[in-house]
């Protein structure tokens, strides 16, 4: 069977142990297999990435002693792709526009309107406006977020408990569905157009993905990225989701933690050979 993996980083930071365990666990399983690992740059948000983090992470990856395959994609060049699958959505009449700004999302979802959204403050999106109302808004220019209507992606589908996907690593076995934790996500706005949970279905699909290695903490968007596959007529390539790394406090590695990039770790004379064996890899 062919194998063919990728490592999809989004330029918002510099890379920290935990991408390094991420990439080297999929490089890893490509050489296991005989198969290809790709590297994909996934910057349609323009608002959050930077060309000096692309930079970086490619100057990163390769010290760490990855290879990939050339030409990489970078998503930012390919927006038609995603916009026409975001197009393609609408005309299945499964997204509907929310004007809501976040504060108005998190009043409705009962939380205090700072730190990160609770991961059910999405199912409070709150459903489509009557159309008057969304006439009125949209003649008022009010700018809007292009949601994911489960209710209609569920009639459209008959369901979702027959959508299923492999999972090879975190409790391997059949996985099903289950999009209502993250309710009626955003796909796409008025100012980036399709954003990363399209583009991300739509590349897979698109450069022959057959193992999705990525950490566990994206198990949750599989589902709705499974929902999409469906809508789309995309296959689901087999998922690996593997464990976060947890710094020495217990807590996860975040881009935020500037002292544990990997640029820091090679500023600071750490060799390739040693982070490897650190996180574990030869
Ligand atoms: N671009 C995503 C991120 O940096 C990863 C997406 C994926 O591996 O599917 O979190």
């Amino acid at each position: 069977m062919a194998f063919i993996t990728r490592f999809a980083p989004s330029p918002t930071g510099l890379l920290h142990r935990g991408h390094a365990v991420s990439a080297l666990t999929a490089w890893s399983a490509a050489r296991a297999a005989g198969g290809r690992f790709l590297l994909r740059i996934e910057d349609t948000d323009f608002t959050r990435c930077r060309p000096e983090y692309e930079t970086a992470l490619i100057e990163d990856l390769a010290w760490l002693g990855l290879d990939w395959e050339t030409p990489v994609r970078r998503q930012s060049d390919h927006r038609d792709a995603y916009d026409a699958a975001l197009d393609r959505l609408r005309d299945l009449g499964v997204l509907y526009r929310c004007f809501r700004t976040r504060k108005e999302l998190m009043a409705l979802a009962g939380v205090a309107p700072h730190g990160d959204d609770p991961p059910d403050a999405q199912a409070f999106a709150g459903g489509p406006l009557e159309p008057d109302e969304e006439a009125g808004r949209l003649a008022d220019g009010r700018p809007f977020a292009w949601r994911l209507s489960l209710a209609a992606a569920r009639d459209r589908l008959g369901g979702f408990e027959h959508l299923t996907w492999t999972e090879e690593t975190a409790g391997p076995g059949v996985r099903t569905a289950r999009p209502e934790a993250l309710g009626d996500m955003v796909l796409g706005r008025k100012d980036i157009g399709a954003g990363y949970v399209i583009a991300s279905v739509v590349d897979d699909a698109l450069q022959g993905v057959t193992h999705v290695v990525r950490g566990e903490d994206l198990i949750p968007a599989t589902s709705i990225q499974r929902v999409l596959q469906a809508l789309l007529d995309l296959p689901t390539p087999v998922y690996r989701h593997h464990p976060l790394l947890l710094g020495p406090d217990g807590k996860r590695y975040a881009k935020r933690d500037g002292s544990v990039t990997i640029m820091a770790l090679r500023e600071a004379g750490v060799t390739p050979q040693e982070l490897r064996a650190e996180l574990g890899f030869e």
